[in-house]
């Protein structure tokens, strides 16, 4: 078997690869990453501030030791 050659520049990717906006779902922008505008950003950050995004936080992490069925 014949290891191929590294060709650089064989496949061009872009900078960042385009993930859609965690709010709306369209292709997220470069200025507003991961989102896809300014607005979509703010949306999610208010959600953080008003406690939408419901984080299970254990608060025994030091309790617990793997235990817990
Ligand atoms: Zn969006």
């Amino acid at each position: 078997m014949t290891s191929e050659p590294i060709k650089t520049g064989g496949k061009v990717e872009p900078l960042r690869k385009t993930r859609p906006c965690p709010e709306c779902g369209k292709p997220s922008s470069r200025e507003n990453y991961p989102f896809c505008s300014d607005r979509c950003r703010t949306l999610d950050l208010s959600r953080w501030l008003t406690g939408s995004y419901a984080i299970p936080v254990s608060e025994d992490q030091t309790k617990a030791d793997g235990s817990d069925d």
